[in-house]
């Protein structure tokens, strides 16, 4: 089996002015030496108008940095857009794609999703592809075919190559924000999933090598379970994300 890097990253949603923003980053540097990054990679996806004053401060560092979002177009008439160069440019790595607070509240759909993805890979960034079920959803037992449908549809028109090196987030929406967290079986039965759809994408090898992510409701006191899981690679981090210990603690985990 391929070995896949733990990743962990932390999401900030509209969180945090540039003097927050430099705060919290100089304490992450102090708590997150080489020593704890040599084995797993660990990214902060701070708003657009942080990720300068960020590229700066984690000059030499380790940690990598992400973007919330990016529009498909590398340029335009896209009002308020920001593009994949233009990321780029500011140093990210990563890209956070379709998360549900954009899926819910800004409209976006799986096609969406696959022409962002497409955008973030033609211009070397690292898409974080996000899936998750609602309650409703879950309630309904529909929770495969959910997952299954938004993995597929994020990938459409990717090949094995371009898939191999993608980050899946499962996030269950009833467990984001709500600090109600799937259990680790929960996400483990998820995760074998969608690494059952990628290997009916590509090929067995292939789909081991994608990393998977688990997010909801991540904090300190769970991590260590969840990563015990076989397909959890990692963790997408939203509130404890915005507390320096917090966030140090998970990204040290066991
Ligand atoms: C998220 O928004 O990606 C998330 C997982 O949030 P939280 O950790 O706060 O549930």
């Amino acid at each position: 089996m391929a070995a896949r890097r733990p990743l962990i990253a932390g999401n900030w949603k509209m969180h945090g002015r540039r003097a927050e923003t430099l705060a919290l980053l100089a304490a992450l540097k102090e708590s997150l030496t080489v020593e704890h990054l040599h084995n797993r990679e660990v990214v902060i996806a701070p708003p657009f108008t942080s990720l300068e004053i960020a590229t700066q401060i984690l000059a030499g560092s380790s940690l990598q940095l992400a973007a919330q979002d990016l529009h498909w177009e590398p340029s335009g008439a896209y009002t308020g857009e920001i593009s994949a160069p233009m990321l780029k440019d500011l140093g990210c790595s990563y890209v956070l794609i379709g998360h549900s607070e954009r899926r819910q509240y800004c409209g976006e759909t799986d096609e969406h999703v696959a022409r962002k993805v497409a955008a973030a890979r033609k211009n070397g960034i690292t898409p974080i592809i996000c899936v998750g079920e609602t309650l409703e959803e879950r309630e309904k037992d529909a929770t495969l075919e959910v997952i299954a449908r938004q993995v597929r549809g994020a990938l459409s028109g990717q090949d094995k190559t371009a898939i191999a090196s993608l980050v899946v987030a499962y996030e269950p929406i009833w467990a984001i924000g709500t600090g109600r967290t799937a259990t680790p079986a929960q996400a483990q039965e998820v995760h074998a999933a969608i690494r059952a759809t990628l290997a009916s994408l590509t090929n067995q090898p292939t789909a081991e090598a994608v990393r998977l992510l688990y997010g909801g409701s991540v904090k300190a006191e769970n991590i260590d379970n969840l990563m015990a899981q076989a397909d959890i690679d990692g963790a997408l981090v939203g509130g404890a994300s915005l507390q320096a210990d917090a966030f140090a603690r998970i990204a040290r985990f066991q």
